[in-house]
């Protein structure tokens, strides 16, 4: 059962405009969560690919601010450097660490002094060639800098994979190992397939290891996605999964 301020996080792979925002964060206003990404830097492989509306974004977070109080809706953004950290702290209730940025030590030792009273929390993704070994002690990074323990989330996101059709596998073993050691763990099973047909169905098979929450990534019309378009399911399939399984 979903509580206020569950960890079930749903939106766009980027933050593209507030028409394309708005209606996501309606939708979770009605089904009461809160946790929006909106994501403002973007790490992309290709130089090329769009980078994301960087601070050009929080005019668009401030309109949407007119219309969600923080209570209703909480926004969720990625930094990939000490630069962009200081960039969305003052409006991220959750501060995203990427899973290539996973082992960018300088980054994750900086994130504890980039906290604020309104961070409820630091999500950790793992790198996709990295150990759970390797995701702990980058998290200890993040506890030497300042962030207690009970503040940081672990995501997992999925590996590299020679032989998934996607190239990519989610790991569920990893997560349920990584819950052995008192942190909450999520599971995002948009990167972990890259491909919107496998979302739901890791999704529901998350739910049933018991892990702490979900990232999944929504738009209102997937195909025009400016990034992971592949990946990305409608608002309808989220609104649907969420009152059947959440
Ligand atoms: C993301 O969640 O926006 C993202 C870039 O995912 P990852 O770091 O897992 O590739
Ligand atoms: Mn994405």
């Amino acid at each position: 059962m979903k509580e206020t301020n569950s960890l079930y996080i749903f939106g766009p792979c980027s933050l593209e405009s507030l028409e394309q925002i708005t209606p996501v964060a309606a939708m979770l206003k009605r089904r009461g969560l809160s946790y929006l990404r909106t994501q403002l830097y973007k790490p992309r492989t290709k130089a090329s690919s769009f980078q994301g509306l960087g601070i050009e974004g929080l005019k668009i977070l401030e309109k949407l601010r007119l219309d969600f109080s923080v209570d209703e809706l909480r926004f969720v953004c990625e930094a990939g450097s000490v630069e962009q950290l200081a960039v969305i702290a003052p409006v991220a209730s959750i501060i995203q660490i990427g899973a290539r940025n996973m082992q960018n030590f300088e980054l994750l030792k900086a994130v504890g002094s980039h906290t604020h009273a309104h961070t409820d929390y630091v999500l950790l993704k793992r790198g996709f060639a990295n150990t759970v070994d390797e995701w702990l002690e980058a998290a200890n990074y993040l506890i030497q800098g300042g962030v207690p323990k009970e503040k940081i989330i672990l995501c997992e996101r999925g590996t590299r994979s020679l032989t998934s059709p996607t190239g990519v596998q989610l790991d569920f073993i990893a997560a349920l190992e990584a819950k052995k050691s008192g942190y909450k763990v999520i599971i995002d099973p948009s990167h972990g397939s890259k491909k919107s047909e496998f979302v739901l169905p890791l999704a529901k098979a998350s739910l049933q290891l018991g892990v702490d929450g979900l990232m999944i990534e929504c738009h209102p019309r997937p195909a025009e996605s400016v990034s992971d378009a592949k990946q990305a399911i409608s608002i309808q399939a989220a609104e649907d999964f969420i009152s059947q399984y959440l």
